[in-house]
């Protein structure tokens, strides 16, 4: 992509309306537009990023073995009052009526949804387990929509449902997503630590949420030090292995039954809740008559379980872990780009030329360039890259080009090497590079 033509509209002023690095940072690097309160456009350069987290969100559902669905934004309230949740609601729910005057509502979460379209179809023990998932644009007419899309009222979430015929297979299907949420954001660049929660208004006995740790964090969670270690890692390299031990032995310590009080090691910090997992028993297919007949013929309500991500969210959520003064410093898995390309001399020919080869060279690989072909003061273009935070900077015409060098910095070290063009080229090419992605 060229930058010349490319829709990505930075802002050098700080918005004064924005009180957390993510919110200013989403501002100033072009991603996000308000349209109304707690509600945005999303702007080229952050829909990349948005799309990035839906793929890797989708591909480790499909391999935890959730099938995709899309249901509706817009929900019949005549569902919500077979469950008994439509009263229970309270003003988060956006109350809609039609030209005929049925009542309908934007959906805030979907289990009511889900559990019809269950009860429809599946009618026999044969057929469980299931478990359904979409990536779908939800509404909560939250009291104070802030800090931009962290706490929007329009806000894409992953939400998917699985349905057991017993408690034993329910348990299954909810460490089944334990594993494939911490799989999940360990790919995303980010920590996030279960914490047991309070379930809420969706209700049931077993729920726990994930957290990125951040100061500017809603939430006040307890996490166990042997977390700290993880803050430090790569998390893409992380052994899966290593990760689900670590948590497990965490998980034993602060059972809630077994360990009330807050032990020594636990830490006190400030989070940001990018993913809640329920488990809630027959909570909805009990009134809703989701029933299934099993081996002996009974009718038998299945057992559910719902597993939500914040997928807008985690866009601010992976800012707050990772930017600096500077800007954002993208994890390679979700960046807009991978490289950005900066020719300091539009329009002399020998910085023209080597940057228009790089950037053939690499398009050519299917490597994410941004290329940064404006004609601007050395100055602005180099603020602007580092605030848009690609993992990469290719800067060609500095001092090193006399040398028939190019310098390429890492945005999140900062340490730069002087490459030859092929050696660039090299570098971020086939043997660095799966899927387009600098690995
Ligand atoms: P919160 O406590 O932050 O209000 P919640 O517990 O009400 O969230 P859930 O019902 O658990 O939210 O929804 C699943 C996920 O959706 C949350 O973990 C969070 O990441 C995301 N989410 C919820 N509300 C919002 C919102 N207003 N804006 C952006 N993301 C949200
Ligand atoms: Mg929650």
């Amino acid at each position: 992509m060229r930058w010349s033509t490319y829709f990505l509209p930075t802002l050098k002023e700080v918005p004064v309306e924005a009180q957390i690095p993510s919110h200013r940072l989403m501002l100033r690097a072009g991603m996000i537009c308000l349209s109304s309160s707690g509600i945005y456009t999303w702007l080229p350069f952050g829909l990349r990023v948005l799309k990035n987290i839906e793929t890797i969100v989708r591909e480790e559902q499909e391999r935890a073995g959730a099938q995709e669905v899309l249901m509706p934004t817009i929900q019949s309230a005549d569902l919500w009052r077979e469950s008994g949740r439509y009263d229970d609601y309270g003003k988060e729910m956006l109350r809609i009526r039609d030209r005929h005057e049925r009542e309908m509502l934007y959906g805030p979460t979907n289990e009511e949804l889900i559990t019809d379209v269950f009860r429809r179809f599946v009618k026999t023990y044969r057929d469980l387990p299931k478990n359904l998932y979409q990536i779908q644009w939800k509404f909560r007419d939250e009291i104070r929509p802030r800090f931009g899309i962290m706490r929007g009222r329009e806000f894409l979430m992953k939400d998917n449902y699985s349905f057991d015929i017993d408690k034993e297979g329910a348990y299954n299907s909810y460490r089944k997503m334990f594993e494939a949420y911490l799989r999940t954001f360990a790919r995303l660049g980010v920590v996030a630590i279960p914490v047991k929660a309070d379930s809420g208004a969706i209700g049931g006995d077993m729920s726990q949420e994930f957290h990125v740790l951040a100061e500017t964090g809603e939430s006040k969670v307890f996490y166990d030090v042997a977390f700290e270690e993880l803050r430090h890692k790569d998390l893409a390299s992380l052994d899966i292995e290593k990760l689900r031990n670590l948590y497990a032995a965490a998980e034993e310590k602060h059972d809630p039954q077994t360990c009330p009080v807050a032990p020594e090691n636990l830490k006190e910090a400030r989070g940001i809740e990018v993913g809640h997992i329920f488990y809630f028993g027959t909570k909805y297919s009990e009134p809703m008559k989701a029933t299934v007949t099993g081996e002996d013929g009974q009718l038998i309500p299945v057992e559910m379980g719902s597993y939500g991500i914040g997928v807008s969210r985690l866009v601010a959520a992976i800012i707050e872990a990772s930017h600096d003064a500077a800007g954002i410093i993208w994890p390679e898995s979700v960046a807009p780009f991978c490289i950005g390309l900066i020719n300091l001399k539009v329009g002399n020919p020998d910085t023209d030329k080597a940057s228009e080869t790089l950037y053939d060279a690499l398009q050519k690989e299917n490597v994410e360039v941004l290329y940064d072909d404006r004609d601007l003061r050395a100055g602005s273009k180099f603020a602007d890259m580092d605030l848009i935070g690609l993992p990469w900077q290719i800067v060609v015409g500095g001092r090193s080009l006399s040398m028939n060098k190019i310098e390429v910095k890492c945005r999140k070290t900062g340490l730069r090497e002087d490459l030859s063009i092929n050696e660039v080229i090299k570098k971020f090419t086939k043997s660095t590079i799966s899927d387009g992605k600098c690995v």
